[in-house]
């Protein structure tokens, strides 16, 4: 397949390998934040190919897995209610609250759609003028514009009955967080080359310079991703800091400007609480004063609402890079992709349902041992 085998070659990427082994002299520990990344890391076995002194952890780069409970919470309140049809991305239906997932909410009887598109369901308010339609705004900067695009739309065009219930979080609060905690261990990023298309990534350059660690925007291919690493690895050894881009083919520094300026005129940087991790301050997105009629947590009045996380689940550590699903003692066991206790082993992009999935730690004999 043209564009996707160009960059899967076996051959190239047993060249990559050996590159980093030459390079290579000591311990170095990489994040990248990136559900995509490390869904391809852990499927073509990227980490298993790469010298034992390189160590990849994944972080916090999975939308549907830090969205955090209290907004599970609050999205199962409104899908409950009479008169909503509450519309989201299929992968956060499965997602669960302290007692119930968005799918049983809609098996109870309540009105819960899946759309592909926030446009689709300000279509569906409009054409549903007696019913409220609350469309599930979570993600990081990648589905901002889309969002920010809906909101506006909507009050554009007069659509009054639809608004959005905001979980937006923004990835670089998120990496100062980690490098700022002392037992963080990350020396160097792979940032996420679809969050850099939309925000460029001179955002990046003053926490390289404040926390002397490489940043290298990287793209989603195996080679890129070897690629991104020996970069990040070249540039330890050589003692620098800073941020490269290995995914030229699709960012530029400055990024999507329009699609910028469309998400500053809807949102506002607002303190926002990542599941696992607590609050970040200035780390998410809230719609601006002049959108707040289109706020689904002031109209349905669930603003208020608190939730605890599970104690059981550990993803907080793992999206710290501090643990991998592994060694989570419910991995495979109580916590699997059909009962899942945490976010991670939810979501495709999660570490924990990547793990699972791929190379999963097996706990009862496989039909063929029997
Ligand atoms: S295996 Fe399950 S319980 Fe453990 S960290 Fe992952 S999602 Fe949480």
């Amino acid at each position: 397949m043209k564009f996707v085998d160009e960059y899967r070659d076996p051959a190239a990427a047993a060249a990559y390998a050996d590159a980093l082994r030459r390079v290579v002299t000591r311990p170095w520990t990489l994040m990248e934040v990136c559900g995509g990344q490390t869904h391809a890391i852990v499927k073509f076995g990227i980490d298993e190919l790469l010298p034992p002194e390189v160590t990849l952890v994944h972080g916090p780069g999975c939308p549907v897995c830090v969205t955090p409970l209290e907004i599970i919470e609050k999205a199962l309140e409104i899908a409950s209610m009479p008169d909503v049809i509450f519309c989201s991305f299929g992968d956060m239906l499965r997602v669960p609250g302290r007692t119930a997932d968005l799918l049983s909410v809609k098996a109870g009887g309540g009105d819960v759609r899946i759309v592909y598109s926030p446009i689709d369901a300000v279509a569906i308010a409009r054409d549903n003028p007696g019913r409220e339609v609350v469309f599930f705004a979570v993600g990081f900067e990648t589905t901002a514009p889309a969002n920010a695009l809906a909101v506006f739309q909507a009050a554009d065009t007069g659509v009054r009955n639809f608004s959005v219930l905001v979980s937006h979080v923004l990835v670089p609060p998120a990496m100062e967080a980690i490098l700022s905690s002392p037992a963080s261990r990350v020396q160097g990023f792979l940032a996420a080359g679809h969050v850099c298309a939309v925000m460029g990534y001179a955002e990046y350059e003053p926490l390289a310079r404040k926390y002397r660690v490489p940043i290298v925007v990287t793209g989603f291919e195996p080679l890129d991703i070897l690629q991104g690493v020996y970069m990040c690895v070249q540039q330890l050894e050589e003692g620098r800091a800073e941020v490269e881009n290995q995914y030229a083919r699709a960012v530029r520094r400055a990024g999507n400007v329009p699609a910028q300026n469309l998400v500053r005129d809807v949102f506002q940087i607002v303190p926002r609480k990542w599941r696992g991790i607590g609050e970040i301050p200035e780390s998410g997105l809230g719609l601006q004063d002049r959108y707040r009629e289109f706020d689904a947590e002031l109209r349905f009045g669930v603003a208020a609402h608190r939730a605890d996380e599970p104690t059981e689940c550990i993803s907080g550590l793992l999206m710290q890079g501090l643990k991998k699903p592994h060694e989570c003692p419910a991995f495979g066991t109580r916590c699997t992709p059909e009962r899942p206790l945490g976010a991670t082993m939810v979501s495709s992009e999660g570490a924990c349902a990547a793990y699972y999935r791929y190379r999963r730690v097996r706990t009862q004999p496989q039909p063929a041992e029997r």
